[in-house]
Parts: C-alpha cells; structure tokens; sequence
C-alpha cells in the first residue's frame, strides 16, 4: 500500500513558516507583505478559489484585499486597474483570478503585471528565468508539488519523471522545474498526441497527472513503487452525495495506490500546496521588493 502524501499537513508547515516570516517582515518594515488578488466576474469556482486565497493569506498575515470586478468590465480599465498595483509602493503581489471572460486577452493582461509583483509566475519574464534556471517567483502548483517532494523525501536525482500534461500553468512549468540542477530528474513530457503514453508512464519513477480527466491512470500504468502526483480536480456525478458529485483526480486513486509507493490523494494533496506556496510567493515579493 501506497505512502499517502498528505498535501494539508505540509501546506500548513509551508503556512506556519511564511506567517513567521510576515511577522518578521512586519516587524522589519512597519507593514505586513501585501496581496491584491483581483477578480472579473462571477465565475463560482474562481469566487471560491479566490475566496480560499484570500482567507490564507489573512491567517498567514498577509494583508490580503480581493478586488471585484463586473464581468463585463472592460480590457482597458483592468489594465489601468494593474497600472495603479504595480505603481502602488505597498502593493507586493498581484494575482489577476484567470480563467477571464472572453472580451480580455489573458496574454496582454499577464504581461502588464510588474515580474517582481506577479506572484503567479505566469509573466513571460518570470517564465524564462524558471527555464533559464534563475532565482524567480515560480508557478504556485509546480512549486508547491516541488515542496511536497522535497519534505516527503522523494529522491529525485537520476529519476525518470513523467509529466501528463503541456499547460503554460502545470505540464510546461513543472517540467522546467523537475529538470532543473537541484532536483536533476531525466523528464519526459506527455499530452493529447503523445502515442503510446501507457509504455511511457509505465517507466516513471515520479508520475505527475495534469491533464484534467478522470481517473485516467489506471494501476497498469503505473511502475510498482513509483511516486504518483495527482494535479487533476475532476467532478464526476455521485447522487450519494448532497451537492451531487464528488470530486476525483487524473489518477484512480484506490487501484493506484496499490502499486505505487506514494501518492497524493484529491482533495488534500496538490491542491493546499497550490495556495501554500502563492502565499509563500507573497512573502518572497515583498522581501526581495524591500531589499
Ligand atoms: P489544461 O490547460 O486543460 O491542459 C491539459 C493538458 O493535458 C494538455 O496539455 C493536454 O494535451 C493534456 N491531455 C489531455 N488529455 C490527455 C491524454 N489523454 N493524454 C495525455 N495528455 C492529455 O489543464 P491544466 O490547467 O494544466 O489543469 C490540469 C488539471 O489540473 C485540471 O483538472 C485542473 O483542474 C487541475 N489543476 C489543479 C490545480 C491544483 O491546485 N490542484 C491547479 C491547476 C490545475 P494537449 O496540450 O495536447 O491538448
């Protein structure tokens, strides 16, 4: 049976440390680190995950403010509205909620953010330096799944690490992360047009799923004592439950969990790490901005 790699219990570690480190940032500067997460429109998981996000960064002490906006708010104002953050001495991190309704080009509106206030890691600035392998603020979920590696002791050096998924915000990034010097794994990237992906996942020490379908690696192709990373958040109907649907990763977990060495569960694995880590991004802004 399968190490469970508890993602909560090392998320709050990673939130007990940056929470030290806001108070002694407080203590340094006379002002707690500072987030603006800003939001356009009404999308209910974006609601909840900025929600998630700014209650973290609260407890963390961070002074975090979510900016609402209509979804019908236009291309121009929300660059202006990024002007006046990146221009706001006491402003650290800016995090604009994606996905963005349709009249706005999430490209243009990526790039307006200041690279040392985007602690999303998603400026084209931030992401060169992370293939580059220069100090950046790197991509929350790839980081926190960097994290969950190091503090659960998974040896990574000379590791076949196979990554499910090409996504400018998980497949590429983590990738670039899992190659770096450091960690030194031997990485190979999969997606839709990959031939073959069983023969491939089946040869992976470290097995990341970033593809968002359910329950897609099954037992067979996984390699016995691999570790197992589940990135997926899939809903699949279940009438048992109130909400009707429950939620489920790319890997079927309980077959998986058999044959691998350790796994991340859905919920309570990738996804506490994902906030964990923008809230250590936070904290990392604010004190490279003070230095
Ligand atoms: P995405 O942008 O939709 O990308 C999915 C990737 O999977 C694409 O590269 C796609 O290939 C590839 N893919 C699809 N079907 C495949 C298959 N059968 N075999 C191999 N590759 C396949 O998704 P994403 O944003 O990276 O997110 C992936 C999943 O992670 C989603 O379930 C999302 O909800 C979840 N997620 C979780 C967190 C967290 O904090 N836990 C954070 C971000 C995302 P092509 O490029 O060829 O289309």
């Amino acid at each position: 049976m399968a190490h469970l790699i508890d993602g909560t219990a090392v998320a709050a570690a990673v939130r007990a440390e940056v929470a030290e480190g806001a108070a002694a940032f407080a203590a340094a500067h006379g002002r707690r680190p500072a987030l603006r997460v800003v939001l356009v429109g009404e999308n209910p998981a974006s609601q909840s995950y900025v929600r998630a996000k700014a209650r973290a960064a609260g407890q963390a002490g961070i002074d975090a403010e979510t900016l609402l906006r209509p979804a019908d708010f236009s291309q121009a104002d929300l660059l202006a509205l990024i002007a006046d953050l990146n221009a706001d001495p006491a402003v650290d991190g800016i995090l604009v909620q994606l996905p963005l309704p349709e009249h706005v080009d999430e490209a243009a509106v990526t790039r307006a953010i200041d690279p040392d206030k985007d602690v999303d890691g998603f400026h084209p600035e931030n992401v060169g330096r992370l293939v580059l392998g220069e100090d950046t603020l790197e991509p929350c979920t790839p980081a926190g799944i960097v994290e969950l590696l190091r503090r659960t002791g998974v040896e990574t050096t000379g590791a076949h690490a196979v990554v499910l998924g090409r996504s400018n915000i998980v497949g590429k990034p983590m990738a670039s992360l899992l190659l770096r010097r450091g960690l030194d794994c031997t990485v190979t990237v999969c997606h839709s047009r990959t031939r073959d992906v069983d023969a491939i996942t089946r040869q992976a020490d470290i097995l990341v799923a970033a593809i968002g379908r359910a329950e897609f690696v099954t037992a067979d192709m996984v390699k016995p004592g691999a570790t197992v990373i589940d990135v997926g958040i899939n809903r699949v109907e279940d009438e048992s439950r109130e909400r009707g649907y429950r939620l489920v990763g790319d890997i079927d977990f309980d077959a998986v969990s058999e044959v691998a060495g350790a796994i991340t569960p859905v919920p309570g694995g990738v996804g506490p790490m994902t906030i964990a880590m923008l809230l250590a991004n936070t904290l990392r802004a604010a004190e490279r901005r003070a230095t």
